[in-house]
């Protein structure tokens, strides 16, 4: 009579998973096992890629830290790059706005000057003249 080889019941009534190393062990092991992050055979120590179950096969397949990792930094790369280039068109639009507050200020005072030459405003002339003084 066979038996689960990690808790010992009878393969009789219970569920039994085949790995594609030819081990057998109880449903209720196997995911207990393949729960704790263990990919390896319990009996053998090969990775475990599938297993069958009332035939049906199940793949296991191993999500690679490293390259989750380097996705991470990717990311994270990518956020950076994004800060920089919103960064870069706020700093333009800063610019653009100084261009035009410079152009009004040159605009008025240009205003100021034609006033001033033709003396048409009374205001701007008080003003030069206390400048003046
Ligand atoms: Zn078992
Ligand atoms: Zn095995």
């Amino acid at each position: 009579m066979k038996e689960c080889p990690i808790c010992l019941k009878d393969f009789d009534n219970i569920n039994i998973c085949i790995t594609d190393c030819n081990h057998e062990f109880c449903s209720i092991c196997l995911n207990k096992w393949l729960d704790r992050n263990r990919l390896d055979c319990p009996k053998c120590r090969k990775n475990i890629k599938y297993f069958n179950l009332n035939e049906n096969t199940t793949r296991i397949i191993e999500i690679n830290p490293v390259i989750t990792n380097q996705n991470d930094n990717q990311n994270n790369n990518l956020m950076v790059e994004l800060n920089q280039i919103s960064s870069r068109i706020r700093d333009s639009q800063n610019l653009i706005n100084i261009n035009v507050k410079l152009k009004k200020y040159l605009f008025v005072s240009l205003l100021v000057n034609i006033t001033l030459l033709t003396s048409s405003s009374y205001l701007y002339m008080n003003d030069c003249e206390i400048n003046f003084l």
